[in-house]
Parts: structure tokens; sequence; C-alpha cells
């Protein structure tokens, strides 16, 4: 989704040599899963400065390692709901939780970190004349009455249950985002992301992939939480290879699981030409080998 009102004139607090060449973006939560192969891919363009905002919740140093101490990269530790003051051109606002267990750790902080920090980087974005993305979730349909789930469906969410901080956190700001752009004339996008996997995922971090490729490396059984008829974008993982004798088991599951989930991508077919290219057959094998490495389990 976004916005499509004109930007507002470029800021005079942008330094004018830069500006006529380069690109100074800033990625919140870019010591994350998702934050951290964005700044690989963005630091591919030679005339893009990459900074990077995050306060290590979930990610880590690691994640960037290949890219400390490049002349076009600089990483800051700060918490996105304090204010931040710096000069860029575009910003990618992922900071926040993504995985169950650490956003239901905290809520009151996965709310604050959804709302002040958003308004924070709306703040910034206004300020210097940005353009602005929220990495938004299929979270915001909660558990969808309709099936597969279009852009326009507003869902169907429980406001107080106990993933209601990370739900109706990232509702809130879309909310803001639009808001900032009806009224202030802000540019922006809003990026409804489905479960993601791959390489750099927290190995522990609870989420159904990682935990299925973690429990088969340490001979662990799979734990599959009841009812196990769940969907979700990628499908059900039971043909992993990499263990043929592993065991399957039946575990409680959490409150307020969504039952089913698609994403409807008719419309960003349509308007962005995008659509997924690597397939879960291919892409599986690639983060069963990070896992491997960091996990120290050689291959059979
Ligand atoms: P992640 O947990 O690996 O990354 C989040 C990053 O944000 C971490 O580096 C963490 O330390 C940082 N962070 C958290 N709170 C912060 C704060 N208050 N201040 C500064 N930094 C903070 O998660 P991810 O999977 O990379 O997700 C990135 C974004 O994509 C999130 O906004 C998430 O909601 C969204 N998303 C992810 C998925 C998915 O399947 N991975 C699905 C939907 C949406
Ligand atoms: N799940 C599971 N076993 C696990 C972890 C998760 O069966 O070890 C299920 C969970 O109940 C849910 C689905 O897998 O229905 C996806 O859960 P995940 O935490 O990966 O992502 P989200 O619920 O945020 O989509």
């Amino acid at each position: 989704q976004s916005g499509t009102k004109p930007p507002p004139p470029p800021s005079p607090l942008r330094n004018s040599k830069f500006f006529q060449s380069n690109m100074r973006i800033l990625i919140t939560g870019g010591a994350g899963f998702i934050g951290s192969h964005l700044v690989d891919r963005l630091m591919e363009n030679e005339k893009n400065e990459v900074i990077v905002v995050d306060n290590y919740f979930t990610g880590s140093k690691d994640n960037l390692r290949k890219w400390i101490g490049h002349p076009r990269f600089e990483l800051i530790r700060h918490d996105v709901t304090e204010p931040l003051l710096i000069e860029v051109d575009q910003i990618y606002h992922l900071a926040c939780p993504a995985s169950p267990i650490f956003y239901k750790h905290n809520p009151v902080k996965t709310i604050k970190t959804n709302v002040m920090g958003t308004l924070n980087m709306l703040g910034l974005a206004k300020r210097v004349g940005a353009r602005i993305l929220l990495t938004s979730t299929s979270e915001v349909y909660g558990d969808p009455l309709v099936h597969p789930q279009p852009e326009t469906y507003w869902g169907n969410v429980n406001p107080i249950g106990v993933r209601s901080c990370y739900d109706e956190g990232k509702r809130v700001a879309e909310t803001l985002m639009f808001d900032y752009h009806r009224q202030h004339g802000i540019e922006i996008r809003v990026a409804r992301i489905f479960n993601t996997y791959g390489p750099r995922m927290n190995i522990d971090d609870g989420r159904v992939v990682s935990n299925f490729i973690a429990q088969a490396l340490r001979d662990e059984p799979l734990t599959v939480q009841a009812p196990g008829t769940q969907t979700r974008s990628f499908c059900f993982v039971s043909d992993m290879l990499i263990n043929p004798d592993v065991k399957i088991i039946s575990v409680e599951n959490t409150p307020d699981d969504p039952r089913q989930r698609k994403p409807d991508i008719t419309s960003a077919k349509e308007l962005l030409g995008w659509e997924p290219k690597v397939k879960l057959r291919e892409g599986l094998p690639l983060m069963e080998e990070d896992f491997r490495l960091r996990l120290g389990v050689p291959k059979k």
C-alpha cells in the first residue's frame, strides 16, 4: 500500500553535495533477520550510505559483521522509543521483535516500540522530508475470516489478547503512517509481510520453520502445536530431509493463534510486478546450511 501525494520539498538540512550523489538510508532494526539482509542489498549500490539503528533486543552485530568498518556504513545503538536526530533521505522502519516469544516477553515495550517508535520515525521523516517504509505484518488480519487476505480486508483481531501488543501495535503504526501522509504529505510505504524464513533467523526464536530445522538438527522431536491444521503462506514443513527418522509430537498451542493465513497477491503482481521467486524447497536447504554452521552439526 502506498501514499501517492507528492513528497514535501527537500529539507535544507540535507548536505547539498551529498544530496546530488548519494542516498543516505536509515534502517531501524537493521541488526535483525530481515533488516540485515536489507542492509546487504542496499550496500550493493555504491551510491548508498546505510545507517543502522538497533537496540539489539533480538538482533545482533554478528548479522552485520561484514559491513562494520565500511566507509558507507554506520551502526548506532539506539532504542526507537527515544527520539532520533539525524539527516537521511529514506527510512526503512523495521525495529520491532517479530517472533511471538520475544514480542510477548515484554508486551508493553512491544506496544511502545510500535507506537512511539513509529511516531518518532515519522517525526524524523517529516523534519527531513524523507520517504518512510513500515514493515507491517499479516498479523494485522488477526485470525482472518477472509481467505486469502487482500489488502482491502480489515481483519479480525482480538484487541485484548496476548498477541494484541504486536497485532494492534502494528495496526496503530499503520494508522500513524497514513495520518502523517494525509496530514503532513509524508511519502509512505507500508509492507504487510507474511511468515518469512531463511538464514540468520534466530535459532531459538520459537517460530515454526526455525524450530523444525533446529529440532531436526538436534535430533529432537518436531513440536506441532495443536490442532496442527493451521496454515501459513509457506505451507506445512512436513518434508524436510535433514533426518528421515525424526519424530513429530503434538504440543499445546498458544492463545489466538491464527488458523489460516495466505496473502492474496493480485494487487502486488498487478501494481508492483512482484511475486515470490524462491520456492520453499529451494529456500529451506539454504536455511538448513546456515543453521548447521551455527549449531556445529556437520552434514552426514
Ligand atoms: P528481528 O527480531 O530479527 O528484527 C527486529 C530488529 O529490531 C532486531 O534487530 C531488534 O534488536 C530490533 N529492535 C526491536 N525493538 C527495538 C527498539 N525498541 N529499538 C531499536 N531496535 C529494536 O525480526 P525480523 O523477522 O527481522 O522482522 C523485522 C520486521 O519485519 C519487524 O518489524 C517485523 O514486525 C516485520 N515482520 C517480520 C515477519 C517475519 O516473518 N520475520 C513477518 C511480518 C512482519
Ligand atoms: N507452530 C508449531 N510448532 C512450533 C512453532 C509453531 O506447530 O514449534 C505453529 C504455530 O502454532 C502456528 C504456526 O506454526 O500455527 C506458525 O507459527 P510461528 O510462531 O512460526 O508464526 P506466527 O504464529 O507468527 O505466524
